[in-house]
């Protein structure tokens, strides 16, 4: 079986496909035959070693798979060999692999109108997007979220999950191409994040009232600014960042405003348990359907940790062992 391993942190470079040996399902695992991995931007953080979490080394990255189930070890019965399914997390195991261990409680079923592809991209990015949104932002429908880089993975999430949810939707993207996916997948109104100008148009989109939320995903650029356009009693919600802001406090307590910020490494058990109950309607009925921008070989994870931080995102990146 061949693995993605890391044995120092560093540049791309220090991801080597190598031979690894055989898993076998411990109490409660599945064993899953990896068809699909997605890439997120975390992992490039981690495998540069400036994340502030650091696996032990050597290690394999990555979280998300979807697959076939190859195994199951003692007492697990909700899924069985042969079932399609995709994970969030694994057993320590890592993703960037073609077998892979994940905990029962890690893997969900993928229903038959979903590729495997787009099975992978369901893990990190909609399980942001549905966390942030409704357990820490508690999003209601009839709000306008604006949410910035509509066009990455969670951004095309957070659009398909907010819209099906009531929402009114204002996205961003950096390109043509980024800005009409955003369309697609049910944004009301589109602005591109490139013209530096764009949040000044958001507060005359919503007749002067400005947004309930904003959803933020490059928090250090638009945190100061995300403030102006607020509505009274709104929330700014980080979902990413990649350095330092000031901001004018002032913005907030005028509008009795918030700035609040999550990150998937502490979701619960229960909130795990919620989510994925909570996507699987939409998964089903083809309201929440993954966009995939772009399939690499597994032996080109190196390629693929540079293409996830360049800009023009459109939806997914996957990796394909
Ligand atoms: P992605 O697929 O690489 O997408 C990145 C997005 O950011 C793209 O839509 C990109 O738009 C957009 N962007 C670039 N410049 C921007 C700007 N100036 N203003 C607003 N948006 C801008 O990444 P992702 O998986 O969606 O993740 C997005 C961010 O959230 C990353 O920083 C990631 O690390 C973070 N994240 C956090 C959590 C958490 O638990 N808190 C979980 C998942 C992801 P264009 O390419 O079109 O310019």
């Amino acid at each position: 079986m061949k693995a993605i391993i890391v044995r120092e942190f560093g540049p791309p470079d220090v991801m080597k496909l190598e031979e690894v040996p055989a898993l076998t399902p411990g109490p409660g695992q599945v064993l899953v035959r990896v068809k699909a991995v997605g890439v997120n931007p975390v992992e490039t953080y981690v495998r540069a070693g400036t994340y502030a979490r650091k696996p032990n080394l050597p290690y394999t990255p990555g979280s998300d798979v979807a697959g076939i189930v190859e195994a199951v070890g003692p007492g697990v019965n909700s899924v069985k060999t042969g079932d399609r399914v995709y994970s969030h997390g694994t057993a320590g195991t890592g993703a960037y692999r073609e077998l892979t261990l994940c905990e029962e409680a890690q893997v969900h079923a993928l229903p038959d109108r979903l590729s495997f592809q787009q099975g992978a991209a369901l893990g990190t990015p909609y399980s942001t997007a549905w966390r942030a949104l409704f357990l820490y932002a508690h999003a209601t429908p009839g709000e306008t979220v604006l949410i910035h880089g509509a066009s990455g993975g969670v951004g095309v999430a957070a659009t398909q999950i907010a819209r099906a949810n009531g929402l009114r939707v204002i996205a961003t993207a950096g390109t043509e191409r980024g800005m009409n996916l955003a369309r697609q997948q049910g944004a009301h109104e589109v602005l591109n994040h490139r013209d530096g100008d764009h949040l000044s148009r958001v507060t005359p989109l919503t007749g002067g009232r400005g947004v309930d939320l904003v959803l933020e995903m490059l928090a250090n650029v638009n945190l100061d600014r995300d403030l102006d356009v607020l509505a009274f009693r709104g929330r700014v919600m980080v979902v990413g960042n990649r350095g330092r802001v000031e901001i004018d406090p002032r913005k907030i307590m005028s509008k009795d405003g918030a700035i609040l910020g999550m990150t998937m490494f502490n979701a619960t058990a229960d909130e795990y348990r919620t989510i994925h109950a909570a996507l699987a309607p939409g998964l089903e009925n083809g309201s929440l359907t993954p966009v995939i921008g772009r399939e690499m070989p597994l032996d080109q994870a190196v390629q693929a940790h540079g293409a996830v931080m360049e800009s023009g995102a459109f939806g997914k990146i996957v990796l394909l062992p």
